[in-house]
């Protein structure tokens, strides 16, 4: 079934777009043809943009010492990208000698957008964002629960065409978007969202009929991982493994700079790694995966069934209810001085730093991070993780790997579905799209 998305989104209110072949030129992005003249220059291009990319602001002496081209090659591809309105001049440096005085080179922070979307369990944030990384327009909503797939991606689809037609991006790189469960990348396809029990839903498909640039679907903590690395506590990190610990247990593995899948594209499913073999049962069938002593949902079962054995806490002294705990109140209970709560986290994670020193010595990251909502704990969390990867690794891994929280907070899984679809334009793989905003 072909749902007609930009019918639909016009109906609600957002005003339509068409997209055309930008005028003068060939587009920016390339098709790797045999003896296609012009595919030296793109190749040339992308070096420059990626390298203003990583080091934020160049001359164009410095972008031909980084490249490796000449200048003469260096001024006419950077005339052609400040045309075109990639680039921008910044105030010029005071000379180092005789001669001109440099003018540093950098992003357009104007020269276009990614979307990023990010479908949690219970919300979806939409994010406009431009090269740099910053957030130029948002959008959210709840998910009902029991709203079905369909449902909730047209709502995506409605929100994108108004977000859009509001901002007046120069051009849209495409739009990225991140799921929890196994997504299988290459086809846009979501396998298995467990906590919204949708199955096998086309998401490229569906939204690539209605929206502008190329789809790109990921597991949610790729996309997290992708946007630390290029805008948050990871840039210039090469060999990384991001956590994140919420209702569930995920992880991303970048391996020399690039998102490592797997050949089946469900690498990184820590949440279900085993950390006591007689622990509870998971709802995989297993017994004692992490997930099953760390998540959210542990977290509170295991304070519930400390205060239903009589155990003294704060926790009771407020009144909550055992059976209504969330990993939030017991959160707030630790930080008040509560022991048992204290305790929880203290448990859960040790048993984060089993998992998580089992895969630093298998892949030897150079960086740890930890996202998600029960990270907000922070120190809590963080502090016996850190002990248990350190005793764990001593003596087996050259030194201690540093475990940070992720910078991007809330909006980083939608900055870095985003960043997915920057990555193919850096990548030369992708031709962005210029609107026409037609007025009604
Ligand atoms: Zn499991």
């Amino acid at each position: 079934m072909c749902l007609n998305y930009s019918r639909r989104a016009r109906t609600a209110g957002a005003r339509p777009w068409t997209s055309r072949v930008r005028k003068g030129g060939e587009p920016l992005g390339w098709n790797p043809t045999p003896g296609n003249p012009s595919l030296l220059k793109e190749l040339n291009q992308f070096l420059i943009l990626d390298a203003l990319r990583r080091y934020g602001s160049l001359s164009r002496s410095d972008l031909a010492r980084i490249t490796g081209l000449t200048p003469p090659t260096v001024g006419v591809i950077v005339k052609g990208l400040l045309e075109e309105g990639y680039l921008v001049e910044q105030a010029s440096l005071p000379a180092s000698g005789v001669g001109r005085r440099p003018v540093p080179l950098a992003l357009n922070p104007r020269a276009g957008v990614a979307v990023g979307v990010n479908v949690s369990t219970t919300k979806v944030l939409i994010l406009a964002v431009n090269l740099l990384g910053q957030v130029q327009a948002r959008r959210s909503f709840p998910i009902p629960p029991g709203a079905a797939a369909e449902a909730v991606l047209e709502q995506v689809t409605g929100n994108i065409l108004e977000m859009l037609a509001e901002l007046r991006p120069r051009r849209v790189f495409g739009v990225g978007v991140g799921l929890h469960g196994p997504v299988d990348h290459q086809r846009g396809l979501l396998r298995f969202a467990p906590h919204l029990g949708w199955r096998n839903v086309p998401v490229a498909d569906l939204l690539g009929a209605a929206l502008p640039g190329p789809v790109v679907v990921d597991n949610g903590v790729r996309c997290m991982a992708q946007g630390e690395l290029w805008f948050g506590a990871a840039r210039g990190v090469e060999n990384l493994v991001c956590v994140a610990v919420g209702t569930g247990i995920g992880s991303a593995i970048v391996l020399d700079g690039r998102l490592y899948r797997g050949a089946e594209g469900v690498a990184g499913e820590i949440g279900h790694v085993t950390v006591d073999v007689e622990g509870p049962r998971c709802d995989c069938g297993n017994y004692g995966c992490l997930e099953t002593l760390a998540s959210g949902p542990a977290i509170a079962r295991q304070a519930a069934r400390r205060l239903k054995q009589g155990v003294p806490s704060l926790l009771a002294d407020w009144g909550l209810d055992p059976d209504r705990l969330t990993a939030a109140d017991v959160a707030r209970a630790a930080l008040a001085g509560d022991e048992l709560s204290r305790q929880v986290f203290a448990e859960a994670g040790m048993y984060l730093g089993i998992a998580i020193a089992n895969l630093a010595k298998t892949l030897n990251p150079s960086r740890i991070l930890i996202g998600g909502g029960v990270a907000q704990a922070g120190d809590l969390l963080l502090e016996p993780l850190r002990r248990t990867l350190a005793q764990r690794t001593e003596g087996l891994l050259p030194g201690e790997v540093p475990v940070e929280p992720i910078q991007l907070g809330g909006d980083a899984g939608a900055i870095g579905a985003a960043t997915l679809v920057l990555e193919r334009f850096f990548r030369g793989d992708t031709v962005p799209q210029i609107l026409d905003f037609i007025e009604r």
